[in-house]
């Protein structure tokens, strides 16, 4: 996998607690998070005044940095605030710092990469990198209310470039302008998606095909949440970490099967995340973790196909 996008210190505050230059960014979620399954290939950019301890982190992992440049200058920096429902939260401050002007370079070696995670960062930089790897054979995109409402031409361009796109309701909204998210999501299939994946934060997920394909991914029923930062870019981690185990067909394609597959993987990554600030919880999230989670998601969702009344059971006519 490749990965481009932001490599923060994130200050977060939650109505219970406050986490000052965490490390955080979407790409720094999406490498920890899939590094669990599979080989992540970072590209991305730090200041001078990163912490060192991070690079070592990712180095005790199969995360390759050799596509993250470390400029002279100051690292990416976003402050949020969480409000009482953590589903919703604002944000305080922005500073692109290194990330303005940047340009990758995408490594000869990396350019055959199957798969490619464009995650949140300036759509002319997700273009940049989309165009370096014409070999993918799948390609996912995220973004974020900012891009869309600055630089919303440009981030039209990459998603008629991609297979699949990544966004949270609110961001449906935002971009397409409509209420319903049924009629906003048909309205993005039309630009050539295959698939547009709605995160619902603590609701879950909905898979949407080109084909007519619905899914709706439960959630876990997490008890506590202490920062829900980093859920959507761990959810893309999880789905495509689990894709990079799967052996597509001939043509590079995955079975619908799979694709759901992954979507829970993504849910269950990113109810993991929530349970403490920064990437606390993926430093020591095993496997057993996440089949013990996949268990119960299977258990909460799956329901008889027959039903039962006062005249026995019936079945239900075969469609
Ligand atoms: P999520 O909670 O999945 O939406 O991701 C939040 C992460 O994205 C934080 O760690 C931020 O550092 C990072 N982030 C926030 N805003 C932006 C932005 N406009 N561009 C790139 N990354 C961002």
């Amino acid at each position: 996998m490749l990965v481009v996008g932001s490599v923060a210190l994130d200050t977060v505050e939650t109505p219970f607690a406050r986490k000052e230059e965490a490390l955080g960014g979407a790409a720094s979620y999406f490498s920890t998070a899939a590094s669990l399954y599979n080989q992540v290939n970072l590209v991305a950019v730090v200041g001078s005044d990163f912490p060192r301890e991070h690079l070592d982190f990712w180095r005790s992992r199969p995360v390759n940095l050799a596509g993250l440049q470390v400029q002279e200058g100051k690292t990416f920096r976003w402050v949020a605030r969480y409000h009482m429902d953590m589903n919703a939260r604002d944000t305080l401050d922005t500073q692109l710092g290194v990330y303005a002007g940047f340009h990758a370079d995408i490594p000869e070696e990396y350019r055959r990469l199957p798969l490619l995670f464009l995650a949140n960062i300036q759509p002319e930089l997700q273009m940049e990198v989309l165009e370096q790897m014409p070999g993918a054979c799948l390609t996912v995109l995220d973004t974020m209310e900012l891009w869309i409402m600055t630089t919303r031409a440009q981030l039209t361009e990459v998603i008629k470039r991609v297979d699949i796109l990544l966004m949270s309701e609110e961001e449906v909204r935002q971009y397409t302008g409509q209420a319903s998210i049924v009629v906003g999501v048909r309205q993005l299939l039309t630009m050539g998606l295959k698939y547009v994946i709605v995160k619902q934060g603590s609701y879950g997920a909905l898979l949407f095909g080109a084909d007519g394909t619905y899914f709706s991914a439960p959630s876990y029923p997490l008890e506590e949440v202490i920062d829900p930062t980093g859920a959507g870019d761990a959810f893309a981690g999880g789905f495509l970490g689990y894709l990079s185990t799967v052996q597509p067909d001939l043509d590079g394609r995955y079975s619908i099967e799979d694709i759901k597959c992954a979507v829970v993987h993504g849910n269950i990554i990113g109810s993991f995340v929530c349970e403490d600030f920064s990437i606390g919880r993926l430093r020591t999230l095993t496997m057993d973790d996440i089949v013990t989670r996949y268990h119960a998601l299977v258990d909460c969702s799956h329901f008889d196909p027959r039903w039962r009344n006062s005249m026995g059971m019936q079945s239900l006519a075969p469609r």
